[in-house]
């Protein structure tokens, strides 16, 4: 991907003392970014050629912890060593760190150098491969949306999350007042983000207090889950610099609307659309509707890829632009898949059931494999729906909750032909350890109600 560093430019400002530190990053399976801060001088002698992390990485959870049932890293297999391989096409300045670079690693096996299939990079790059053996590229783009609030996440957690307070007192939806108020934060997410050549389109005002979207240039699969990650990591860290917080989760108080990430998907061939027919009435090729037919019929089984954790399930509500269907329909906010630029050569699929907390690699790699057994079995798509989707009764629903989209996800045989069994059942522990650890929590809403009247 198109970094601002070749690594020759980095060893002359390594040389020069521009740089100084190399932050060499894992993408972990919360799609966070994992590893090791080098000094810069070891980085450009030595370690860009790989460096290793303990392979539990790979095999934990938000809270580093060590949960059994995983084949792939275990007590009993001793948590061995990964190897951390650069991915040298992705270095870049961290402008918002000083003397700062960073490249994303790719996790191989430690005795075979032979990729680990369940690393998020690897998932997105069988199912990008995949479609090229088809002869196909994927251009997407994800939305990223996100809270930002008075305090600082430290003050927050040593507050244990009490009357969190968002940094506007009212809805924002495309404000411009507002979000001049909070322009010490985003202006410098905008502006490093793009020094660092992450194509930058917008930011905005949501559709709730303290709500804001970053909407960045669509790019090939890879590149583009690269820019969310590195996009998210940079918000949070600017956010923490201006002593503000910034927040992901999907639905943080159950009175306001959730965080979304949509993912705007199309298909191109030798730099040409091919979601493009002119002579369709919508402007949609035969090739589109088959892999949004496949994108729509097996949206239940990787529904676990679009909303990960328990609270993710909270923002499914009718009413609130998170979608609770399946079906599709054109510029419809209601569906679970919007049809965009229609009659247009930009004409796209956007899924808009995923939340912000969503891992976009994986993301991307379900929705590829869903859109190329589409492709592959010459589905039909559906009409389009039209009006109120949320009510409906014929549109078939998404998982509501972890519980369900676990069994789904199990169960499903295309994503395990897809994307191999193994990463299948890896996915599908996390997924139910996930709801294990929910179970053995006591929550303020059980207190709150029982404690007196039960
Ligand atoms: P919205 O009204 O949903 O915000 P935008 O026009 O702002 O829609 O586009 C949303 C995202 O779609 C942007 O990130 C944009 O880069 C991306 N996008 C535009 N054209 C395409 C395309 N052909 N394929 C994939 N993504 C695209």
């Amino acid at each position: 991907m198109p970094g601002t560093l070749s690594f020759d430019a980095l060893k002359s400002q390594v040389a020069d003392g521009t740089v100084d530190t190399v932050l060499a990053c894992l993408v972990d399976m919360q799609g966070r970014l994992m590893g090791k801060r080098f000094h810069a001088a070891n980085f450009a002698e030595t370690s860009y050629d790989e460096t290793h992390c303990c392979n539990y990485l790979l095999a934990t959870d938000l809270e580093m912890a060590t949960p059994d049932g995983y084949a792939a890293a275990s007590w009993q297999g001793g948590y061995g060593d990964y190897v951390m391989k650069p991915d040298l096409d992705t270095l870049r300045s961290v402008p918002w760190l000083d003397g700062t670079a960073m490249v994303l690693c790719d996790i191989l096996d430690h005795h075979t150098h032979q990729p680990i299939p369940h690393a998020p990079r690897a998932v997105l790059k069988k199912q990008i491969a995949r479609l090229e053996a088809l002869g196909f590229t994927a251009m997407m783009a994800t939305e990223l949306e996100f809270f930002l609030f008075e305090q600082s996440f430290d003050a927050l957690r040593k507050s244990g999350y009490r009357d969190l307070a968002p940094i506007s007192g009212y809805n924002e939806d495309y404000h411009i007042l507002q979000t001049t108020k909070e322009e010490a934060i985003m202006r410098p997410v905008r502006n490093h983000l793009y020094a660092a050549g992450i194509p930058v389109e917008n930011t905005k005002g949501e559709a709730e207090a303290g709500q804001e979207e970053l909407n960045i240039r669509y790019a090939g699969a890879l590149d583009c889950a690269d820019h969310h990650t590195i996009a998210k990591h940079a918000i949070k860290e600017i956010a923490w610099q201006q002593g503000h917080a910034a927040s992901f989760l999907p639905k943080w108080a159950a009175n306001r609307v959730g965080s979304s990430s949509h993912v705007h998907q199309s298909l191109w061939k030798n730099g040409t659309p091919v979601f493009f027919d002119g002579a369709d009435a919508l402007g949609m090729s035969d090739l589109m509707r088959h892999y949004m037919a496949g994108l729509i019929a097996y949206a239940p089984e990787y529904t676990y890829f679009l909303a990960p954790y328990v609270n993710s399930y909270k923002r499914f509500l009718k009413g609130t632009f998170a979608p609770t269907k399946t079906a599709w329909s054109v510029d419809n906010r209601t569906a679970g898949f919007r049809l965009c630029g229609a009659g247009t050569k930009g004409v796209r699929a956007e899924c808009r059931i995923g939340g912000s907390d969503l891992n976009p690699y994986l993301a991307q790699a379900a929705m590829l494999a869903a859109g190329i057994k589409g492709i592959e079995d010459r589905m039909p798509l559906p009409p389009a729906t039209t009006g109120d989707i949320y009510e409906d009764a014929e549109a078939a629903e998404v998982p509501r909750t972890l519980r369900a989209a676990t069994e789904t996800l199990r169960g499903s045989a295309f994503l395990r032909q897809a994307m191999g069994d193994g990463v299948i059942d890896h996915y599908t522990r996390a997924a139910e350890w996930e709801q294990e650890e929910f179970d053995r929590a006591v929550t303020d809403w059980e207190i709150a109600r029982g404690f007196e009247r039960a």
